[in-house]
């Protein structure tokens, strides 16, 4: 209220053209565009409608700003001296891995009913708007499950607690925990993207293995056990580390030191050794590459719908700033040139959630041609959505003008994130070399991928002309050197045929006319559209109400 008392009064410290704060929001409903693509390809929108509720709460989004700001720490001995190598958090990061965990983050996709990666692709896309760091061991626990089937006796034992829609923090046995997750560690020092440079090795112990050697990356390190390489007399094998040995003692897994990472800040990434651990193989010796990549590809989902997220968050920030703020006498949601940065991000970010939903439809189809196309359709969207995002956010940033710069908005941290998920599993080339590999190996991934195209085809002529191009182009792929082109303009398509085909007609025409017609400059917002105010209220209204 104005202080009108002339002595007390301090003009310079009466708030206006301020934005009113954002209170509780809503990740699902406010969002038109991720609902329209859940429905569209089968995702369960009760769930993702009860998580979107949840996450998008002030306290919640409380708690991702202070899981980040006190963030992890190692405890390495206890007060006597003895290892225990431990990981405290702050009780926000518990907090938000329970509400993921409760609400089937890891567990939908495997319970027998329909739509369960859409779904879970929903919610990492929500996840990651509010604090991405706990999607990290949540994502592990959920991609793990499959890998497991290369043993029925670990499968039987893990899978019910990695199911279990628990979360138990508690450092124990596993079998005397609620529920439990596992993580990932594969990359060493002398090689991330080449694991057959690992030197890790393991000899038989009875039934078991020891390991020795040290990874250079293990993320979310309090892990109840971890999937890991190592090489065997047969090569390069995989296994189960627990955190702790069937006769209940700490394993021989010392975490070095916690990385002092760009962001990603809630999730402690760790260096560790094994020092003889116990390990169970999983699979068969030789074969680690092939039973992680199980792993591997269901994470691949998640970091291709993680960018989808994180451009959510900041277009979202970004317009109920231009709808609350003015400058030069005019709300900045009505100044035209504003309108473009606007618009050409809504034009990105629909493109990134078609795109991503699609791919995930396709984890949950039962035909040969849908696995054969989530496996090159993930490396798609994966490549291309990530590497929009960084300079999305940037822009975004920009909008908010100077506090967008400032801790207290979630601009930092969602621009600190934007990189990561492009760097692990499957760094830029690694993924773009990988597109083509596949293209080489299986005649299904050129066939599906093709065949997803021309599903577009008659829809818009200019769009059929630049699928015509791509064809001839590269009747069998790229050269190694032209892998980026290829899978960058791959990406660019299957987001203008999808958009053709199910997103309003202004949205795909304005689309292919940036994208594919060449209307669009190299930096955000250099669109020639005339008026773009029609693509902003595709997102606009809920931010205005
Ligand atoms: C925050 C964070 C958490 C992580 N957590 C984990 C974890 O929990 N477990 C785990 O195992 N790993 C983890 N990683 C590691 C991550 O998966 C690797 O960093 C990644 O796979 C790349 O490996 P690298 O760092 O060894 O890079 P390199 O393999 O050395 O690659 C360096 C660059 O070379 C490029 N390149 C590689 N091969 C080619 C080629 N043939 N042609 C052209 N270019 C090429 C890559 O694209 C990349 O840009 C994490 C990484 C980060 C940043």
């Amino acid at each position: 209220m104005t202080d009108l008392n002339p002595k007390t009064r301090l003009e310079t410290h009466e708030v206006t053209n301020q934005p009113t704060a954002r209170g509780d929001l809503d990740l699902w409903a406010d969002d038109h565009v991720l609902r329209h693509y859940a429905h569209l390809f089968g995702a369960d929108e009760v769930d993702l409608a009860i998580y979107g509720k949840c996450l998008g709460r002030e306290n919640m989004r409380e708690a991702g700003r202070l899981a980040n700001r006190f963030t992890p720490e190692l405890r390495v001995f206890d007060r006597s001296g003895r290892r225990v190598d431990e990981v405290t958090f702050h009780p926000a990061y518990h907090q938000l891995m329970q509400a993921g965990l409760e609400a089937g983050y890891a567990a939908r996709p495997w319970e027998d009913r329909p739509g369960g990666h859409a779904t879970h692709a929903g919610m990492v896309m929500m996840q990651n708007q509010v604090e991405p760091g706990v999607a990290c061991p949540m994502t592990m626990s959920y991609a793990v499950i499959p890998a497991l089937d290369a043993n029925p006796e670990i499968r039987d034992t893990w899978r019910p607690r990695l199911m279990s829609r628990h979360y138990d923090p508690s450092v124990r046995p596993a079998n005397q925990k609620t529920g439990a997750t596992i993580g990932m560690a594969m990359t060493e020092k002398q090689g991330g993207s080449d694991v057959r440079a690992n030197t890790t090795e393991a000899t038989r112990d009875g039934d078991a293995y020891r390991l020795r050697g040290h990874k250079w990356f293990c993320s979310a390190p309090m892990c109840d056990a971890f999937l890991t390489l190592a090489q065997t007399k047969g090569g390069l094998t995989c296994f189960v580390v627990p955190r702790w040995t069937p006769d209940g003692r700490r394993n021989g897994i010392h975490i070095m030191r916690l990385k002092d990472k760009l962001g990603n800040r809630a999730n402690a990434s760790s260096e560790i050794e094994y020092h003889d651990a116990y390990a169970q193989r999983l699979g068969e010796e030789g074969k680690g590459v092939k039973t992680i990549l199980q792993m591997v590809h269901h994470t691949r989902l998640d970091t291709a719908m993680a960018p989808a997220g994180l451009m959510r968050a900041a277009l979202s920030e970004a317009l109920w700033w231009v709808n609350g703020r003015a400058a030069f006498q005019r709300r900045l949601i009505d100044q035209p040139l504003m309108q473009s940065v606007l618009a050409d991000m809504v034009l990105e970010y629909e493109g990134t959630v078609a795109l991503g939903l699609r791919v995930a439809q396709a984890f949950d189809g039962p035909e040969a041609a849908d696995r054969a196309f989530a496996r090159i359709g993930v490396a798609i969207a994966k490549f291309t959505s990530n590497k929009r995002c960084v300079n999305f956010i940037y822009e975004a940033m920009e909008v908010l003008g100077g506090v967008g710069y400032v801790e207290e908005s979630p601009m930092p941290l969602l621009y600190r994130e934007a990189p990561l998920n492009s760097i692990w599993e499957g760094a830029g080339n690694v993924i773009a070399l990988d597109i083509q590999r596949s293209l080489a190996r299986e005649s299904l991934a050129g066939e599906v991928l093709m065949a997803e195209l021309a599903a577009a085809r008659g829809c818009d002529s200019r769009l059929d002309a630049a699928m015509d191009d791509f064809s001839a182009r590269w009747p069998h792929g790229a050269p190694e050197s032209e892998a980026r082109w290829f899978a960058a303009r791959a990406g660019t398509l299957l987001k203008a045929g999808l958009l053709v085909r199910h997103a309003p007609e202004a949205i795909a025409d304005a689309f292919i006319a940036t994208r594919i017609e060449g209307q669009r400059g190299d930096v955000m917002g250099a669109i020639a559209l005339g008026d773009p105010r029609a693509i902003v209220a595709r997102v606009n209204d809920s931010a205005a109400a």
